[in-house]
């Protein structure tokens, strides 16, 4: 038996794609234009598929400040945060992330996936219990794993089932600790918080939230659902990435636990891997900057993302309910999905395809995602196409694409 024989399944699914030119797995962006535009070989391409929530990727002050960084700071650090690896910038991006949540610590990591691998592995021993959304990101399994915790999932958003779990778990020994995201990555939907906060209390656990989609998004200032639910004196560890609105690439945990500090010899995914260089770090902290003092970039967000919901709906799409910058259509099946997708880029549109396991309930999903930079027209011009895509492929009906006002 040869070694990759047990992915004979994954294989055949991955030749099968490969066969119809198209393959959502293998796009790879020649030149980059801007955060809304990149090139293809030749072909010019709108952006529907990234989390650049903000646009910051191309704004001039976080260019500069990560070129700037390079020159006096280098191209990399070589080491881990708990040897050569910590600077003082990421000292300072730290105390600017506590900062910015009101807390007493904050942490980086190298990604927004080792955050959560860090914290929850390192918050949860092997007789501790971790309590997650069905929905959860791979990350935040991966990291439940890590640590050897109980693992209790509970359906997606459903405060009475956690309620459940949280009673039947009750007469074991070990802390519980919660798990919920702000906004879900794939259908764009958000925790009821306040309702989960009260069951939270209930049973004396703790609560761990994951904002890697809403910094940036929700809340009076940008901090996430927390801010705009009203609940963050219950929240006990914000995790994030540098990923999404930040535009760069990292991960945080905030926190106002005492003691925190011991996570950063306690952590493995935060010990033994190398930090952040120096680019990232500034660039990140300008961008960090940049949310806090133009809160037009999120009031502009949450108007394109209206526009874009509304008009998929009004198209007859099966989306979500709620307008967030996550939009996804559900496909009836994957090979509709991979059909619809590569239409849509022969027609100069990027988004992405998303399929178990990636989705929940098994949801073959075509999702799309919109930025502060996009412009109305730029909004328009991808209804338009899903208009003309849905209506030659039989999935919508004959409704008008009018751009809503
Ligand atoms: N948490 C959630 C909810 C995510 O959606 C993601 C990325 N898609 C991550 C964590 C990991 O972040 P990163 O890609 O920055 O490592």
């Amino acid at each position: 038996m040869a070694l990759f024989d047990k992915y004979a399944a994954l294989i055949g699914q991955f030749a099968s794609l490969e066969a119809t030119g198209y393959n959502p797995f293998n796009v790879s962006f020649d030149t980059v234009l801007s955060p809304t535009e990149a090139m293809i070989g030749a072909r010019r391409i709108l952006l529907f598929g990234t989390n650049n929530y903000l646009g910051l990727t191309y704004d001039r002050a976080v260019i500069e400040a990560a070129a700037e960084a390079t020159q006096r700071l280098g191209a990399g650090t070589t080491g881990s945060r708990v040897a050569n690896g910590s600077y003082g910038t990421h000292r300072q991006l730290e105390r600017h992330l506590a900062d910015f949540y009101g807390r007493k610590h904050g942490m980086v990591f190298s990604t927004g996936y080792q955050a959560n691998l860090g914290i929850l592995s390192a918050l949860a021993g092997k007789d501790d219990h971790l309590i997650l959304d069905a929905d959860s990101h791979a990350s935040i399994y991966d990291g439940s794993r890590l640590g050897h915790a109980q693992v209790t999932r509970f359906r997606h958003n459903d405060p009475a089932d956690l309620d459940n779990r949280l009673r039947r778990l009750a007469d074991t020994p070990g802390d519980k600790i919660i798990v919920v995201e702000g906004i879900y990555s794939m259908l764009g939907d958000t925790a009821p918080l306040r309702e989960f906060v009260e069951v939270k209390r209930k049973w004396g656990a703790y609560l761990v939230i994951d904002e890697a989609h809403s910094l940036g998004v929700l809340g009076r200032t940008g901090r996430g659902l927390a801010e705009a639910a009203g609940v963050e004196a219950d929240v006990d560890f914000v995790v994030g990435t540098f990923s999404k609105s930040l535009g760069g690439i990292g991960g945080f945990c905030v926190s106002d636990m005492d003691g925190f500090d011991i996570l950063r010899v306690a952590s493995r995914p935060y010990m033994f891997t190398a930090s952040l260089p120096p680019s990232v770090v500034a660039a990140v902290t300008e961008a960090l900057n940049q949310l806090r003092h133009r809160p037009a970039l999120r009031q502009q967000l949450l108007d394109n993302a209206r526009r874009f919901h509304a008009g998929l709906a009004d198209l007859g799409f099966n989306i979500g309910p709620e307008a967030s910058p996550v939009v996804s259509a559900i496909m009836p099946d994957p090979a509709t999905a991979f059909t619809f997708w590569s239409k849509l880029l022969e027609a100069g549109l990027y988004t992405n395809v998303s399929l178990p396991p990636a989705t929940p309930k098994g949801l073959a999903l075509l999702r799309s995602s919109v930025s502060a930079a996009h412009s109305r027209s730029q909004i328009d011009h991808a209804v338009q196409l899903f208009a003309e895509t849905g209506r030659a492929m039989g999935l919508i009906g004959d409704q008008a694409a009018a751009p809503p006002e």
